[in-house]
C-alpha cells in the first residue's frame, strides 16, 4: 500500500502464476509446460537472426504487424491474415480481448471453475463477472449460458479443454451458444485444444461473434518466448489492433516473430510432441487410478485428480519434498481435494507416481 497508488491499483487482485523455483533435478508439473523441446528450427531461426550483421538487425524496430507471423498462422488455419491477431503471449491477447471486445455494459460469463485470470482481468478492466457455475460432474452447461437461463450478457469467455479440470466440449455445443447469442462476444480460450479437443477455428467463417485464442506456450513449448493468438472476423481483430496500438506497437520482438514463424510451419514436431504427451497421459491417468486416484477426463497436457484417502495439500507437500512440484488450488472449495498435474516424459511421470504410491501407502 502506498499513498502514491492509484485508486484503481488499490482494488486490483492480481494473478498468482505458477511458481518457477531455480533449483536443479526438480520434477516440474505445476505450470502445464511442455516436456519436451520446440522444434530444432525455432533455435535455428532465431541464430540467424540473430547472425545477421552480428545482431545489427536488434538495432531496429521489429514490424509492428508481425505480418511474417501472421501470414504463417493463416496459411496453417487456412485463413486470411485479417483474421489473424498475434500478441506477447495469449494472456496480452485476452487481455486486449477484455478491454475491446468484452467490457460492456452488461456482465461478462465465464466458470465458477476456469482460468483464474478471468476475474484478474474483468477487474482491472472494470467489467462486472458472472460466473455460472459447472454442474456437478464438472463440466460447462451451454444452456446455463443461454439468454433464457442467463439474461442479458456483455461477453462469454471459457477454455477449451477447461482449465484446470481438462474436460473438453464438443464443437456442436460452442456452435450452439454462437447462435444463441450473436451480439455477444465468445471468447473460446484453446490453451489446451492440440491435446485432445476440437477447435473452434473452423467456426470462424461463420460466426462474426467468435473469438478463437491459441498460445505457443503448451503445445509448441514455447512458454519462454512469448507468442500467443487469435483467430477471428476482420472487425474483431481490428478491435484487437485498436487496443494493441494504444498500448504497445511493438508486443512481438524480432527473436519471437521469427520463432514463431518457424514453430507454426514444422507441423510433422508439432503433432508428434503432442502424440508423445497424450501417450504419455493415457498412462499417467491409468497409474493413478491403479494407486486409488479419480481422476478427471482429460483432454489437456495435464489431468485433475483426487483422492479420496488423502488431503490435496498434504499430498502437494509430501511431493515437494521429493523434489516434485503439482499445482494445488485452494479456491474455490469445490477444487480444494485436487491436484492438477502437469504431463510430464514418461520418466518424469514414473517419478510422481512411485512417489505417490509411497505417500499414499505409508
Ligand atoms: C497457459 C494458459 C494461457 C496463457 O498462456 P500464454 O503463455 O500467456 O500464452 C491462457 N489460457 C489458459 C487457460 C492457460 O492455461
Amino acid at each position: 500500500m502506498s499513498r502514491l497508488w492509484s485508486p484503481l491499483v488499490h482494488r486490483l487482485t492480481p494473478y498468482v502464476p505458477g511458481e518457477q523455483p531455480k533449483l536443479p533435478n526438480l520434477v516440474k508439473l505445476n505450470t502445464n509446460e511442455s516436456p519436451y523441446g520446440p522444434s530444432p528450427r525455432v533455435a535455428a531461426a532465431i541464430q540467424a537472426e540473430l547472425a545477421a550483421g552480428d545482431g545489427e538487425r536488434l538495432r531496429l524496430y521489429p514490424d509492428p504487424n508481425a505480418d511474417l507471423l501472421k501470414q504463417a498462422i493463416a496459411r496453417h488455419f487456412g485463413m486470411q491474415a485479417t483474421q489473424v491477431f498475434v500478441g506477447n503471449g495469449s494472456d496480452e491477447v485476452l487481455a486486449h480481448a477484455f478491454m475491446g471486445l468484452l467490457q460492456h455494459d452488461a456482465p461478462l460469463l465465464f466458470p465458477d471453475i476456469s482460468y483464474s485470470f478471468y476475474p484478474v482481468y474483468a477487474g482491472l478492466y472494470g467489467i462486472e463477472p458472472r460466473v455460472v457455475p459447472l454442474d456437478d460432474g464438472f463440466g460447462i452447461r451451454i444452456d446455463d449460458y443461454l439468454p433464457d437461463v442467463a439474461g442479458d450478457a456483455g461477453g462469454i469467455i471459457f477454455p477449451n479443454p477447461n482449465a484446470p479440470t481438462g474436460r473438453a466440449l464438443p464443437l456442436a455445443e460452442i456452435r450452439r451458444l454462437l447462435q444463441a447469442r450473436p451480439d455477444c462476444v465468445v471468447v473460446v480460450d484453446e490453451a489446451y485444444v492440440d491435446f485432445g479437443a476440437e477447435s473452434a477455428a473452423s467456426l470462424v467463417a461463420e460466426h462474426d461473434n467468435l473469438l478463437v485464442v491459441q498460445t505457443f506456450s503448451k503445445s509448441r513449448a514455447l512458454a519462454g518466448l512469448r507468442v500467443g493468438f487469435a483467430l477471428g472476423h476482420p472487425a474483431l481483430v481490428e478491435a484487437l489492433e485498436r487496443v494493441k496500438n494504444s498500448f504497445n506497437s511493438y508486443p512481438l520482438d524480432r527473436l519471437a516473430i521469427v520463432g514463431g514463424v518457424a514453430a507454426i510451419e514444422d507441423d510433422a514436431w508439432f503433432r508428434d510432441c503432442c502424440a508423445r504427451v497424450v501417450r504419455s497421459r493415457e498412462a499417467l491417468v491409468s497409474a493413478l487410478t491403479g494407486l486409488g486416484f479419480e481422476v478427471q477426463p482429460s483432454a489437456a497436457n495435464f489431468v485433475f485428480a483426487h483422492h479420496p484417502g488423502h488431503d490435496a495439500a498434504g499430498l502437494a507437500a509430501a511431493l515437494r519434498e521429493r523434489s516434485i512440484i503439482v499445482r494445488h488450488f485452494r479456491q474455490p472449495e469445490r477444487i480444494a481435494r485436487f491436484l492438477r498435474i502437469t504431463v510430464g516424459t514418461e520418466t518424469q511421470c514414473g517419478l510422481l507416481v512411485d512417489a505417490l504410491a509411497a505417500i499414499t501407502t505409508a
